[in-house]
């Protein structure tokens, strides 16, 4: 059986961005706005000698209402189902409210949980991340998924025991 790889994170880290770099495809809609991608998505995906499934998922901010209801179930259920999570935030963004939420649910799961800042690109990414440490995730994995940056050794890393 091939790992299940699940992002999640709260909308517009870079989910979508990252799948699709994964898949080598554009089939997760990558958007402005937060929210877009709903449902979740699964694609197929290889790196180096690793192959897994990759599951791009909605976001879950914390204040769930209506639609939104239905996405932090999908991220749940994305969780459930993975081998491993990838939990992204965003390093222009810093830390929020709904990167707590998310690491506490995390934190009281089973899960292997690799914390993964996006959008590294062009800022001083060593001082920005430092406020992640807070999430109680342990090591920060930089990246930048719109520049293809960090995404091997990322997938290394978690993918080691598989
Ligand atoms: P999602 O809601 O988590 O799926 O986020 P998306 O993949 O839709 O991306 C949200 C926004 O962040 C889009 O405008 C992307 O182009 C942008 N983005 C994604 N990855 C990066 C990155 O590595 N660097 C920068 N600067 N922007 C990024
Ligand atoms: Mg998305």
């Amino acid at each position: 059986m091939m790992p299940v790889v699940a992002l999640v994170g709260r909308p517009n880290v870079g989910k979508s961005t990252l799948f699709n770099r994964l898949t080598r495809t554009r089939d997760a809609l990558v958007a402005d706005f937060p929210g877009l991608t709903r449902d979740r998505k699964y694609g197929r995906s290889k790196v180096g000698e690793h192959e897994f499934i990759v599951v791009d998922t909605g976001g879950i901010d914390g204040t769930e209402e209506g639609i939104e209801t239905k996405m932090a179930e999908q991220s749940l259920a994305a969780i459930d189902e993975a081998d491993v999570v990838l939990f992204l935030v965003d390093a222009r963004a810093g830390l929020t409210v709904a990167d707590e939420a998310i690491a506490q649910h995390l934190r009281s799961n089973e899960k292997p949980v690799f914390l993964v800042a996006n959008k590294t690109d062009g800022i001083d990414a060593d001082s920005a991340c430092g406020e992640f440490y807070a999430l109680g995730l342990g090591e920060i994995h930089q990246i930048a998924a719109a520049q293809n940056r960090g995404i091997s050794a990322l997938i290394y890393r978690a993918l080691e025991p598989f």
